[in-house]
């Protein structure tokens, strides 16, 4: 059987009177009035540890969505037993078999679980209507019908044979478990981490964040419903050192998917090094960390002005700045920057920021209490003036909830800390540079931060865009010319980054399957 290559899905609207955003509000407003437990789930059982942390809306602090029971190291020990119990049978099931369920759960996500999806990342994550869609709803889906593609091309790749010799490769999943670590900030990505490891026939441990609990919750139900067989995908929600550790000393650690933060997967990576020599085999280590992506704007680019506003204020403050691949380090040439500033001051001031279920917002609020005070803390370190200096925005309010109004800070020294460190919020920093400094500062944007996730260049000029695309090679997994460095979608735009912002195994391709599978070659003569 041939998967035929998918679409993307299409992105609902919900705009007024369509019947998506009737179902949405009803969906909203039936999750914001209850409050469910959300168990730990190993080999199928939903287990309730007692230890309970709180999901709540980060726009209305006081509000709990649901309690999440937590997971410790006899929870750990449980589930690696479930996994490696369903691992056989998950691993022998025929590929169109194992490939007919996540298709299915696509299109169950397309149709009954999409307004679930949607309405759980908004009140959880604090996303709004579209950036909820094109996440929990579109983002997933293409995920799950994408990797079903790719991975029916991988298994065909095969060796060259002969009538006398056979010679093939057994694409064999990892020799244990997957430990997949999801980020708060996208729900199609915390699905992706346990599926893509899973559809090459791997056994799973998800490790959620708790803050995304709910909508995390909700995707393990969506593919139990499309029938995923018990111990393939089991939840541990908890504390990250506390499931981690148990799980990292585990020797039958197969392979690391994560996404989130540079030091956490750096720790990880240093955990697995003290580990080595328990396991029985090498752990594959595959990592989606942090990012300083960069706009970098040519003098040619004078008659595209506003599309580089667009591209600055939705590139940095969509999702409140929360993703990995936001725009937040912007380089501006001089000959532009008295026409810019004014817009995009105006752009800014016009953005409405507050709670997501009134669909004319176009922010929400930052995640929690500690993403509110690291935010707080850079937004202090702008105002102490010196190198840096407030063009738009610096007020916070965290009265209801954690608010951070969109925050654009001028520096004048390009290795200023608001250029180098990722905030992870609506702070965006601009440097201006001299129009005939256009080289030497293309090669300051590669030096200046450690991270090479995303970044964008808007130029006309043809050997402007030539030389940035050169000098800035290794600055960025995913390069954009003329738009801005966020939205890559699956199957279109594969998504990655190196250096401190990851391993590059591009999430939603080939690439990325490849890492799941640990090939056994057989030769028979006949
Ligand atoms: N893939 C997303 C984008 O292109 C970013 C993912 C992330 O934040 O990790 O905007």
């Amino acid at each position: 059987v041939r998967v035929p290559p998918p679409q993307n899905e299409p992105v609902l609207s919900h705009a007024p009177g369509t019947p998506e955003r009737a179902e949405l509000q009803a969906t909203l407003k039936r999750m914001a009035s209850e409050q469910i437990d959300i168990p730990i789930v190993i080999g199928g059982k939903r287990i309730k540890s007692g230890k309970t942390d709180t999901v709540r809306m980060p726009h209305r602090h006081s509000h709990v969505l649901a309690t999440v029971h937590e997971a410790d190291a006899s929870h750990v020990e449980q589930a690696i037993q479930a996994a490696l119990a369903a691992k056989d049978e998950w691993a022998r099931m025929p590929f169109v078999e194992r490939a007919a369920i996540f298709l299915r759960a696509a299109e169950l996500l397309a149709t009954k679980y999409r307004p679930i999806l949607n309405a759980s990342t908004m009140l959880g994550q604090s996303k709004t209507a579209h950036q909820a869609e094109i996440d929990a709803a579109c983002e997933a889906i293409d995920f799950l019908r994408f990797n079903v593609h790719f991975a029916e091309r991988l298994l065909s790749e095969q060796p060259v044979s002969s009538p006398q010799m056979w010679n093939m490769l057994d694409y064999r999943p990892l020799d244990g478990f997957v430990f997949a670590v999801a980020p708060f900030n996208f729900t199609s990505i915390a699905l992706n981490l346990s599926v893509a490891p899973a559809i090459m026939g791997n056994v799973v441990l998800f490790k959620p964040s708790t803050t995304a609990a709910l909508s995390n919750w909700y995707n393990l139900e969506l593919l139990r419903e499309a029938g995923l067989p018990d111990g393939v995908i089991n939840m541990l929600p908890g504390d990250g050192p506390t499931v981690g550790n148990p799980v990292m000393a585990s020797p039958h650690l197969g392979g690391i998917h994560f996404t989130g933060s540079t030091p956490t997967f750096q720790g990880m990576w240093r955990t697995v090094g003290e580990n080595i020599a328990r396991y029985k085999q090498y752990p594959r280590l595959v990592g989606e960390t942090g990012g300083k992506d960069f706009i970098f704007v040519h003098p040619s680019a004078a008659e595209d002005l506003e599309a580089v506003a667009t591209a600055i204020v939705r590139g940095g403050y969509e999702y409140q700045g929360q993703k990995c691949s936001a725009a937040s380090r912007i380089y501006v040439p001089e000959s532009l920057w008295p026409k810019l500033k004014p817009r995009l001051q105006e752009m800014i001031a016009e953005l409405r920021m507050g709670d997501i279920t009134d669909f004319r917002n176009f922010m929400g609020a930052v995640i929690d209490e500690k993403s509110f005070k690291r935010t707080s803390s850079y937004i202090e370190l702008a105002k102490q003036g010196g190198e840096a200096s407030i063009v738009s925005g610096g007020e916070t309010d965290r009265s209801e909830g954690w608010f951070v109004k969109p925050t654009l800070v001028q520096v004048t020294n390009p290795r200023h800390r608001l250029m180098q460190e990722e905030i992870f919020a609506p702070v965006v920093t601009l440097y201006v540079y001299p129009d005939a400094k256009f080289e030497e500062t293309l090669r300051e944007c590669d030096a200046g931060a450690t991270y090479a996730l995303t970044g964008a260049v808007f130029a006309r000029d043809r050997k402007a865009i030539s030389t940035a695309m050169n000098t800035l090679r290794h600055s960025a997994g995913n390069f954009y010319v003329n738009d801005k460095p966020t939205g890559a979608v699956v199957g279109q735009q594969p998504f990655g980054g190196s250096r401190a912002s990851g391993t590059n195994d591009k999430a939603g391709s080939m690439l990325n399957l490849v890492r799941w599978t640990s090939p056994r070659t057989i030769k028979e003569n006949f």
